[in-house]
């Protein structure tokens, strides 16, 4: 597990980090008063980022940095001293970023920043600029973000690097390129991905001002204007991939089950219609299964209702497991639905079969006791007719092998 690490001297400051580090920060991390304190710690563990105050008792002038540079930890220097002309000899040296100890807003951002860069750390960006000076600025900001990095000169370039890593998660480009450039490039992937799944940042110079206004306007996210100094650069950065992880926050509170992380019913409904048309255009199979575990109100009166969710959990996994590349759904308290396209019936059974065993067989581990459990299931496969119909006969089916004792599953005729 990689850790942060905090070099402070003050105590007084160090109390300050360690409540905030308390609350705030989302990951390890050791902290230590000295320089010789940080050389035996480095070479003992495995530090993504350090957080360093650049005057200690036994290295008063910033000499720590050198040391954390050389072992390749990503460096932000925290210091009391107001003075540009030292701040920017430690960027040079290539310090992430240099903050002010002004009061305990400064810590926070250091905090807030050390989050950002431990959550995206093993992000993928595409720059694309057809001017190498920039290009290997912005690289090297991204990199010292700890961000892997793929660099195109020009549009066209940046499609197929899209095509050849489906790993890159945000592209940031130049306007001016030649064969195709920005906009362009900005045009052709917004045909396929969302501003709000493919983050996308322009670059435009201040010399034509109309241009952030069209990145916008064609899709980007943000834009940057050039030059422009590292602390912007890395906040929109930041900022901008904030947002997408917000979206997808919301998106999955919309579309998926709190307790399961299933697919929630609205969501299969959805996407099982999507499916049905496909299979009815094509001519292929779609085979829809309900399951609904047995006496499972028992589970709830014996072990109590926390117990019935870890099971209910744990039923989860089985059937993401069993039915992995399918739609699989909460379709409401403890009753599930799966739907399978393109494979016929025969095998379709073979799979929802295993799962049935497979949940019997399971011994669920409940408070240090062992709990077992039984499904029925109630399949039916898609004939001339649309979903809510082709979901009743499922229901009957379940209906039916309630009725004949449970623990077992009922194919619709
Ligand atoms: P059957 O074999 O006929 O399906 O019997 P059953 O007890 O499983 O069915 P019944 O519909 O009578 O009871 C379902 C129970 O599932 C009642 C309800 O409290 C419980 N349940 C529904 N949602 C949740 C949940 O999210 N967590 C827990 N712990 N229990 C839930
Ligand atoms: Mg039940
Ligand atoms: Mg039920």
């Amino acid at each position: 597990m990689q850790k942060l690490l905090i070099i402070e001297d003050s105590p007084l400051i160090q109390k300050v980090i360690k409540h905030l580090a308390a609350t705030e920060l989302n990951c390890e991390y050791d902290l230590v008063g000295t320089m010789v304190d940080t050389v035996s710690l480095i070479d003992k563990n495995n530090y993504f980022l350090a957080l360093a105050d650049l005057s200690l008792p036994d290295a008063p002038n910033g000499e720590v940095v050198d040391i954390l540079l050389a072992a390749d930890i990503s460096t932000i220097v925290l210091t009391a001293s107001m003075n540009d002309a030292r701040r920017q000899q430690m960027l040079n040296k290539g310090v992430l970023d240099y903050i002010y100890k002004e009061n305990r807003d400064s810590y926070f951002s250091a905090v807030k920043l050390a989050n950002q860069i431990m959550l995206n750390k093993d992000l993928t960006v595409l720059v694309a600029d057809d001017s190498k000076t920039l290009r290997k600025y912005i690289s090297t900001q991204l990199r010292k973000m700890l961000y892997t990095v793929i660099e195109v000169e020009n549009g066209q370039q940046a499609l197929q690097a899209l095509n050849q890593h489906p790993e890159i998660e945000l592209l940031i480009t130049d306007y001016n390129m030649p064969v195709m450039n920005g906009i362009e490039l900005i045009k052709a992937i917004r045909q396929k991905r969302s501003r709000n799944t493919f983050p996308i940042i322009g670059l435009s110079s201040s010399t034509d001002p109309t241009l952030s206004a069209q990145f916008i306007k064609y899709g980007a996210n943000d834009f940057l204007i050039t030059p422009f100094i590292h602390e912007e650069f890395q906040w929109r950065v930041l900022k901008t991939m904030e947002q997408i992880s917000l979206f997808r926050e919301i998106s999955n509170a919309a579309t998926k089950d709190y307790l399961t992380q299933l697919f929630n019913r609205r969501f299969f409904i959805q996407q099982t219609e999507k499916l049905l048309s496909d299979a009815k255009r094509n001519n292929t199979e779609l085979v829809v299964g309900l399951i609904d575990i047995d006496h499972f109100k028992s589970v709830n009166d014996t072990h109590g209702h926390d117990a019935g969710d870890t099971v209910l959990v744990q039923v989860a996994q089985i059937l993401m497991q069993v039915f992995k590349g399918f739609t699989v759904a909460r379709y409401g308290g403890e009753e599930f639905v799966v739907s399978i396209q393109k494979v016929n019936l025969e095998l379709t059974l073979k799979y929802f079969e295993k799962f049935r065993k497979l949940v019997n067989e399971t011994r669920f581990e409940i408070q240090g006791e062992n709990i077992s459990i039984s499904v029925s299931l109630g399949v039916a496969k898609l004939e001339d007719e649309s979903l809510i119909p082709l979901i009743n006969r499922a229901d009957t089916a379940l209906y039916d092998a309630k009725n004949s004792g449970r623990n077992k599953l009922i194919v619709s005729k």
